[in-house]
């Protein structure tokens, strides 16, 4: 796999407060903000700071304290978010997973019943 990282694409600009955000958390090792076109009534964009492209190359190459600090921005938002009901997490990936942003980044949706996971 190729994992080039691209510094131009919108969400390197967000980290270096090129571009506005709403953050709804952040530590060392990410960022946590409202996606501007919210899919439902609880969608936020959880990024790791460091240049990852995806899912799988982040998995693969960001540092354990990386990860864990990734993992704990995620914990953050479930909780301040209030979705003690549930959520769902996505992360596309690449042309099959129609991933736009080549910043590795989890959709965390909820604060509704989101249906089924994937149109029948
Ligand atoms: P994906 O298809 O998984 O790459 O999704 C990219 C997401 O980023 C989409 O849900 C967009 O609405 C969102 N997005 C794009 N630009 C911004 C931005 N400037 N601030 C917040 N969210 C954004």
């Amino acid at each position: 796999m190729d994992y080039t990282y691209d510094p131009e694409n919108i969400f390197a600009k967000i980290l270096r407060g090129d571009i506005p955000n709403q953050t709804v958390f952040e530590n060392d090792h990410a960022l946590a903000f409202r996606d501007i076109a919210p899919q439902a009534a609880v969608h936020v964009l959880v990024i790791p700071k460091g240049p990852y492209v995806s899912l799988d190359h982040f998995a693969r190459d960001a540092s354990a304290d990386e990860q864990v600090g990734f993992m704990q921005a995620v914990a953050a938002v479930s909780e301040s978010e209030g979705v003690d009901a549930g959520f769902r997490a996505i992360a596309n990936t690449r042309s099959h997973g129609v991933q736009e942003v080549p910043h590795f980044h989890l959709h965390i949706l909820g604060g509704q019943q989101l249906g089924p996971m994937l149109p029948k």
